[in-house]
């Protein structure tokens, strides 16, 4: 039989009201002949209340354990939601991530998977299961211990089972109703798009849109999945929410697809370091063995052999980042005045796979800032995206007035 994959996020699993009613939806799918894999992520506010625990316990934790104890919230939808299935006489059974193996590396916290064998659960289904309730976020690494995926790992779960069982979709249910040109938090003019483009959705993924885990989107560019993003709250056809797709699958797009943030950046200046050759070799060398993930870099002029070099990274590596300058200071591999911490930035993005034959767009984005007197701190250009650092206070302004200067409001 076909096979289809369900993904409920956390917020269309947050109540037994909820998971009932996501267990409707599936049974609809099984009703019309598909067997059924159901990614469940564990209930609305529970991930963060673990990652608060583990805080509190031990500030510098052993990511194994963060893993055992985070992983933990998904094994309780996963068991609700088949127990809901077989109330509804619905042959069902759930799987933690080790069962079925959903094999990873070993890298916890943020681990990637590398193999999902179907054996086990095929075998099931041959024999008249006709629902696996998969816990999602989690796996096994080689050492046998849990792992998880990253925060919102379970899109990842999802697209790597469609991937792995050759399903016919890959859908997606969460609390909105597909992929909308920016967030609709932030601006109730926010379109939902019929179609976007895999480059897209990866940019849009990995600028800030946590609507799907970067990851999974790569995936499913990868093993071409076929993904849609849908409400859980409304009745669906088969053609509701946004399809992820090919480019060649989008008859016309507009220039620029959608507008992302993130709030959670810092700008990092390194004042007055020498200009001299393989100084930014050693700088983000140093960051990199230190663990520090390094988005944007600017070189400031030079002046009498001496120059500022600035780059942004996450929030919560600011620590890391000083510490691994300190200690290349220390070391005598880079020499600088100080280093200055901005941590009341966010960036903003435009995002559009039409950038590619268009002009004009990065005047524009800028002219519009410019209008609202938002000062630009950074800026970074790739073929298809522009991204600024800016004041955080103005950040949804900045969202908003994009979105209007590209009027996006007539997107669909
Ligand atoms: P789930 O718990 O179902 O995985 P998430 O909270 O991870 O849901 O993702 C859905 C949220 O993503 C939405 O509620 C919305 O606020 C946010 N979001 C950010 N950017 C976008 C966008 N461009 N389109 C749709 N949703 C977006
Ligand atoms: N529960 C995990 C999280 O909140 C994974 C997910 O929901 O995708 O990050
Ligand atoms: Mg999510």
């Amino acid at each position: 039989m076909p096979v289809l994959v369900m993904k409920f996020g956390g917020t269309s699993v947050a109540t037994l009201d909820r998971i009932r009613r996501a267990a409707k939806r599936v049974g609809v799918e099984v009703a019309k002949g598909y067997d059924v894999i159901v990614i469940v992520s564990a209930m609305s506010g529970k991930t963060n209340e673990l990652v608060g625990w583990v805080n509190e316990t031990s500030p510098l934790f052993d990511a194994r354990e963060y893993d055992a104890v985070v992983s933990s919230g998904e094994n309780v939808t996963a068991g609700l939601m088949a127990l809901t299935l077989q109330e509804m006489d619905v042959p069902a059974r759930s799987w933690q991530g080790w069962q079925v193996p959903v094999r990873t590396t070993s890298a916890h916290s943020s681990a990637r998977i590398e193999e999902i064998p179907p054996a086990n659960i095929m075998a099931k289904f041959d024999e008249g299961m006709r629902v696996a309730v998969v816990a999602g976020f989690q796996g096994v690494s080689p050492e046998g211990r849990i792992t998880t995926l990253g925060r919102g790992g379970s899109d990842t779960t999802a697209v790597a089972f469609a991937a792995s069982f050759g399903a016919e979709r890959c859908d997606i249910y969460t609390d909105v109703d597909g992929v909308y040109t920016t967030d609709p938090r932030i601006t109730n003019k926010a379109r939902k798009l019929d179609r976007i483009s895999f480059e897209e959705m990866l940019e849009l993924a990995s600028l800030g849109a946590k609507v799907l885990q970067t990851r999974s989107v790569e995936l499913a560019m990868r093993y071409k999945v076929r993904l849609r993003v849908l409400s859980s709250f409304e009745e669906q056809s088969d053609t509701a929410g946004t399809l992820v797709c090919d480019e060649e699958e989008i008859m016309e797009s507009n220039v620029v697809a959608g507008v992302a943030y993130s709030r959670d950046e810092a700008k990092m200046t390194l004042v007055s370091v020498a200009d001299r050759p393989g100084i930014a070799a050693s700088i983000f060398s140093a960051l990199s063995v230190g663990g520090v993930n390094v988005d944007m870099i600017v070189q400031n002029i030079s002046e009498e052999g001496r120059t500022d070099m600035t780059f942004s990274c996450p929030t919560d590596q600011v620590k890391r980042a000083e510490k691994a300058m300190d200690e290349a200071k220390t070391a005598g591999v880079i020499n600088f005045h100080e280093l200055i911490a901005d941590t009341d930035v966010a960036k903003v993005s435009v995002v559009g796979i039409g950038m590619r034959s268009h002009t004009g767009v990065a005047a524009k984005m800028f002219e519009c800032l410019s209008a609202e007197g938002i000062n630009i701190k950074v800026i970074t250009t790739s073929e298809i995206k522009i991204s600024v650092l800016i004041d955080r206070k103005y950040m949804e302004l900045a969202v908003q007035a994009l979105h209007d200067a590209f009027e996006l409001e007539k997107a669909a």
